[in-house]
């Protein structure tokens, strides 16, 4: 497997974004996950491994994760896949908060509308699907064997915002203690926003935390 990180800041966000592409580098196909706005760059990566790009995976519809996809979408024949509680964050500003990242709304429709359990087939790469309500309603983590990316649900050393449309501060914790920290110790977790991590260094966090 082939897996890239690409950051970039997007509109007025102080923070960057991480874009992963993944390669199975053997059957040659690929995924993008929450495209930036460098959609160039994606292609270059994905070309010069000679592979296709069968999907764009969105964590969760907010803007500085779907910066890229409509004009990803305009060049290539991917299929869109996002929680269908998340699929208004594709194109309703009061959800996706493009207006004040200042970023183009893509008001795009999802070819995939995931659900939990869901398997994402890469080539002979597997990824389950993990709903993680909290940040969003539709936010979703994707697993594979040693790795997951997690989106705005869990970075290293915080888990994601509460206080925007659809966000729920006891979901989100629900979300990590339940389907998160149940999974093996030496998972390397890709967050949507700042460094990698392994899951049993945020473990300490959440069993310390009182009950809600
Ligand atoms: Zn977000
Ligand atoms: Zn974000």
């Amino acid at each position: 497997m082939v897996l890239k990180t690409i950051k970039q800041r997007i509109g007025t966000m102080q923070m960057s974004t991480n874009c992963y592409i993944v390669i199975d580098n053997i059957q040659k196909r690929a995924m993008v996950i929450d495209p930036i706005q460098n959609v160039k760059k994606i292609l270059d990566i994905i070309n010069y491994n000679s592979a296709v790009l069968d999907y764009i995976v969105i964590t969760h519809g907010h803007a500085d994760h779907i910066a890229g996809l409509k004009n990803i979408k305009e060049v290539c024949d991917a299929k869109i896949c996002i929680h269908r509680l998340d699929v208004d964050g594709l194109s309703n500003q009061d959800k996706n908060l493009c207006e004040i990242i200042g970023i183009d709304n893509p008001n795009i429709e999802p070819e995939v509308l995931l659900e939990e359990n869901d398997v994402i087939t890469v080539g002979s790469l597997r990824f389950r699907v993990i709903h993680t309500p909290g940040h969003t309603e539709g936010s979703i983590c994707l697993y594979s064997e040693g790795i997951l990316f997690s989106g705005d649900t869990l970075f290293k050393r915080a888990w994601g915002r509460t206080d925007l449309p659809s966000s729920n501060f006891p979901q989100i914790i629900d979300s990590i203690d339940n389907k998160l920290m149940i999974l093996p110790d030496d998972t390397i977790v890709y967050p949507g926003h700042g460094r990698v991590t392994v899951l049993k260094d945020e473990k300490k966090i959440y069993l310390n935390l009182e009950p809600y």
